[in-house]
């Protein structure tokens, strides 16, 4: 059972040390709680002034067993909420966790990468990663925002590494947070060897790829039952040459483009030279999960016209081949919050 009580403005005893309670006391404090720590062995009474209870929750953390039971106990008597929480038990050497964080919505980040969020001391994230909860996710722990300084410049990525495996070697658990999957156009591979190099121990969790859930998102499956078995993923970050041009118009199936807006011109032209025909159904998803996400749907014949129209930009993904046809007319596939919304107010 995973519960929630709202705590702003409650007032929360945790039993346990600054260490071993640290992210629960950072969890309570970001939540707007009253927060106070004490050691189990110097429990203060439980009731104040008039015999009124001195906290609404009590949350047990490291400390005697035989205290632990006469507090609960005594909670119990008294209507206080009681809840245990693990402490945090010091490493002896830190550890970085890469983490796909999905492609946006805070709902398609894996259970595993929210666990290891809520473990970590230093956060280091992307642009493209889901942000907007990281506090919550990861209460005390250091916000390390390596997509883009004040100046709107990217931390170079040798930088990123080198911040990664500093934290990780001064025993802390670092958690490098990416857009979609790490192993896809993210760079993780490089972070992987840049830990292993420096002797730092390193894990992996998965993300939802872009690539696959964006195309998902408007109703795009980028494979389906004789129309296409198989997908390629490029990334578009530079032009292709010739020879890749003319493989990528031969192999069939569908095509994905990610990073792919700029150059887009440059391939289906060259598509068009190695034989993909003017009525290829070709569709631009940009900003995927965010309110203003948008499609555009053409063809190759009729992509630079509605390039000049709608003037699409990063971050968007492409996708080339007869499943596009498989959008439902303009309604989205993935429920979000709005579309919910409007369900039960319409029902
Ligand atoms: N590792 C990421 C991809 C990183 S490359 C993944 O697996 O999704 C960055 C590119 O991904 C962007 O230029 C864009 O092409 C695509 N992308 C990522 N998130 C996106 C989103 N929410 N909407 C549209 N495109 C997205």
């Amino acid at each position: 059972m995973d519960l929630s009580i709202p705590l702003t403005g409650r007032r929360v005893l945790v039993i346990g040390t600054a260490v071993s309670a640290r992210r629960v006391v950072a969890r309570c404090a970001v939540e707007g709680a009253d927060v106070r720590l004490v050691p189990a062995h110097s429990l203060p009474p439980l009731t104040g002034r008039f015999r009124r209870p001195a906290a609404d929750l009590v949350v047990w953390v490291e400390g005697d067993t035989g205290i632990r039971a006469r507090l609960e106990q005594e909670c119990r008597r008294l209507g206080i909420w009681f809840t245990a929480e693990s402490p945090v038990t010091p490493v002896p050497r830190g550890h970085v966790t890469l983490v796909g964080g999905g492609p946006g919505d805070p709902d398609l980040m894996t259970v595993a990468g929210r666990r290891a969020l809520a473990d970590a001391d230093v956060v280091l994230f992307d642009r493209l990663a889901p942000r907007e909860d990281l506090e919550r996710w990861a209460p005390g722990a250091e916000l390390i925002d390596v997509g883009k300084t004040p100046g709107h410049h990217a931390v170079p990525q040798h930088e990123i590494e080198a911040l990664m495996v500093h934290h990780a070697l001064r025993g802390l658990r670092v958690v490098r947070l990416k857009g979609g999957d790490p192993f896809v156009f993210g760079r993780g591979g490089e972070e992987v060897a840049a830990c292993r190099a420096a002797g730092v121990p390193v894990s992996v969790v998965p993300g939802v790829t872009s690539a696959i859930s964006v195309p998902g998102s408007v109703g795009i499956p980028v494979t389906h039952r004789e129309i296409s078995r198989s997908f390629t993923v490029v990334s578009g970050h530079a032009p292709f040459s010739e020879n890749e041009l003319t493989h990528l118009a031969g192999i069939g199936g569908t095509l994905v483009v990610l990073m792919g807006v700029n150059t887009l011109p440059h391939l289906v032209a060259g598509l068009r030279r190695n034989g993909m025909g003017a009525e290829v159904p070709l569709a631009i998803v940009e900003r995927g999960f965010s309110e203003s996400q948008r499609t555009t749907v053409t063809d190759l014949g009729g992509v630079l016209a509605e390039l000049g129209r709608v003037q699409p930009r990063s971050p968007a993904v492409i996708v080339i081949g007869e499943v596009v046809r498989q959008r439902p007319g303009g309604e989205t596939a993935w429920d979000t919050e709005a579309a919910r919304a409007v369900a039960a107010f319409a029902s």
